[in-house]
């Protein structure tokens, strides 16, 4: 029975599944504030400061054919944080002087845990692995390249180098065809549900694992994962119940 046929590959997500994106971010807007506190800003105004970056951050759309890359737009969102929580123009230099001790400090930051990183070469001996990630080519290249995964997938996909991404049908069927496998043999891993899980059921996965790390609740309307875990390392467990 199709049912009974065994996991030959596996496609993860990467931010905040692999590695911990939102922790890295927080140290690095930690840094940011030990920067803003080193100068002219207020102190009062440097919380503000950050929220409002982090807000642009998050409703954030980039279009690389309008000719900026994501530095300029990221510069910009730190330039009008500042300005916003102020009321003046800043110095550009500052703006570019957040942006950079944010980047740098979230790359530097980010890692696959040890224990991670032998989860994923234990894997790699039983399934074909896939990292699949949403985001715009620069940005997650960037990240890819600091936590020095490349070697542990068969291919990384990111989503801005495709037409269309996650939880888009034609980027799994592009992963699916790169693997040579059906998705009826695949299994999909993320922390996302609208992405990655709603992605994984749509391509026909044969199971969904969600990480849901802070204990969210699935919110109504939502798809609902095969399998929740509260970290990739319980993975293992997810997949002796599917063999
Ligand atoms: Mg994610």
């Amino acid at each position: 029975m199709m049912e009974n046929q065994r996991v030959l590959a596996i496609i993860f997500d990467l931010d905040n599944t692999l590695v911990d994106t939102a922790g890295a971010g927080r140290v690095a807007i930690q840094k940011v504030c030990d920067l803003l506190n080193s100068t002219q800003v207020q102190e009062s105004h440097i919380a503000n400061i950050c929220e409002l970056f982090l807000q642009k951050l998050l409703h954030e759309s980039f279009d690389p054919s309008e000719g900026r890359t994501i530095d300029d737009v990221r510069i910009r969102h730190w330039y009008e944080a500042l300005q916003e929580a102020r009321g003046t123009d800043p110095d550009p230099a500052l703006a570019s002087s957040c942006y950079y001790t944010w980047k740098n400090t979230r790359l530097q930051v980010l890692d696959l845990s040890p224990e991670v990183r032998t989860l994923l070469e234990e894997l790699q001996e039983k399934y074909k692995l896939l990292l699949l990630t949403n985001g715009d080519s620069q940005t997650q290249w960037e990240k890819i390249k600091a936590v020095r995964c490349e070697g542990l997938f068969s291919e990384v996909v990111v989503g801005g180098d495709h037409p269309e991404q996650k939880p888009a049908l034609s980027i799994f069927t592009y992963c699916f065809e790169h693997l040579g496998v059906q998705p009826r043999d695949c299994i999909m891993v993320g922390d996302s549900l609208s992405k990655d899980i709603q992605g994984g059921i749509n391509a026909g996965v044969k199971a969904t694992v969600w990480i849901n790390s802070d204990s969210r609740c699935i919110p109504p309307g939502s798809v609902t994962p095969d399998y929740t875990v509260p970290s990739v390392l319980n993975l293992m467990d997810v997949l002796a119940e599917l063999s």
